[in-house]
């Protein structure tokens, strides 16, 4: 791999070697000094266009971790505030030597784009409603934990273990929401197929894209049937600044129809795994108990999280050729 830029041109062996990488560095963030020297004297810059806290603040950890030197470029106060070109950007951040360039755009097809620009390896931190790969990649590795080597938060997080491949065969999962604006829902979509499970989508009408039908996942009609039967659901943010108005009646009726409550996961396995990729509108798409685990729910939207620095730790170490064991 030069760049990660989408997991649809990600293949399942470039996948299972991100995940398995992956593993080897969640040791390492267990450990009281989180800091190897595989990545000493390169640089790591981040490129956010769209506001962040999860996934640029853990890029930069992961950086850091691995002794490189991470520095972030604030859009706001740069010189893309006075009209810059991606393209001149993009040429502007080589020449200052970086090893990497990390990019997060509001529009589809960015990263793409930027890649274009340099040899610098890049990677999608998110573009537009396009793909999100390193989200997928950390949801994908939490399913695995906790759906085929069976790891309850106190022994996390796992080892490799040889006898439990990256195999999601035997798993169902419903991605439910804002489908139409979702990244998340799209890198999804190919990285667990690819793994193998069944991937259901259900939302609104308003909010189902019309290339849902070209992907690789079920459509379901209502929330009823997309969650009978999961193993896991993966709840999406209601992404309200990249929709247009008069796509939802009300927030009250898009809660009680589409929302994640104790009642509507009845539907589900009772070992049902509950995920969101953060930031959660509580009380819209998901309720405060759901998100926070209360009565016996399985929510890893924290280990998600830290999920997240082990990922990109690791899409860094393969993409700039970390050294060391
Ligand atoms: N953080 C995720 C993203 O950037 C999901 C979201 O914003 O709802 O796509």
């Amino acid at each position: 791999m030069r760049d990660l830029l989408s997991i649809r041109e990600t293949d399942t062996d470039q996948i299972h070697q991100v995940l398995q990488t992956a593993v080897g560095f969640n040791e390492i963030l267990k450990r009281p000094v989180k800091k190897v020297p595989t990545l000493r004297g390169r640089s790591v810059i981040t490129l956010f266009y769209e506001s962040s806290t999860r996934t640029r603040t853990s890029f930069e950890l992961a950086a850091k971790y691995m002794s490189a030197d991470a520095v972030n470029i604030a859009v706001a106060q740069s010189s893309v505030s006075k009209g810059e070109s991606l393209k001149d950007t993009l040429k502007t951040l080589e020449a200052l030597t970086a090893d990497c360039i990390v990019i997060r755009h509001p529009s589809s097809g960015a990263a793409h784009l930027a890649a274009q620009f340099t040899s610098v390896p890049v990677i999608n931190a998110g573009d537009g409603r396009h793909e999100h790969p390193t989200q997928a990649l950390l949801d994908a590795l939490t399913i695995w934990q906790h759906k085929v080597v069976g790891a309850e938060d106190d022994t996390y997080p796992v080892a490799l273990r040889p006898d439990k491949p990256f195999d999601l065969a035997h798993l169902t999962v419903a991605i439910v929401g804002d489908l139409a604006h979702s990244r998340v829902a799209r890198s999804n979509a190919w990285c667990l197929s690819r793994l193998g499970a069944t991937v259901r989508w259900a939302g609104p009408r308003t909010l189902l894209p019309a290339e849902a039908h070209q992907l690789p996942v079920t459509v379901c009609d209502d929330l009823e049937s997309a969650l009978t039967g999961a193993d896991v659901v993966m709840v999406l943010r209601l992404q309200t600044e990249r929709q247009e108005s008069g796509l939802l009646p009300s927030l009250r009726e898009y809660s009680r129809l589409w929302g994640v409550t104790h009642t509507s996961l009845r539907w589900a396995k009772p070992d049902v795994l509950v995920m969101h990729p953060g930031p959660m509108n509580r009380g819209v798409e998901i309720s405060a108990e759901v998100a926070d685990g209360v009565g016996g729910v399985r929510s890893t939207v924290e280990q998600q999280v830290t999920n997240g620095v082990a990922v990109r730790m690791a899409c860094l170490y393969l993409l700039m050729g970390g050294s060391g064991e």
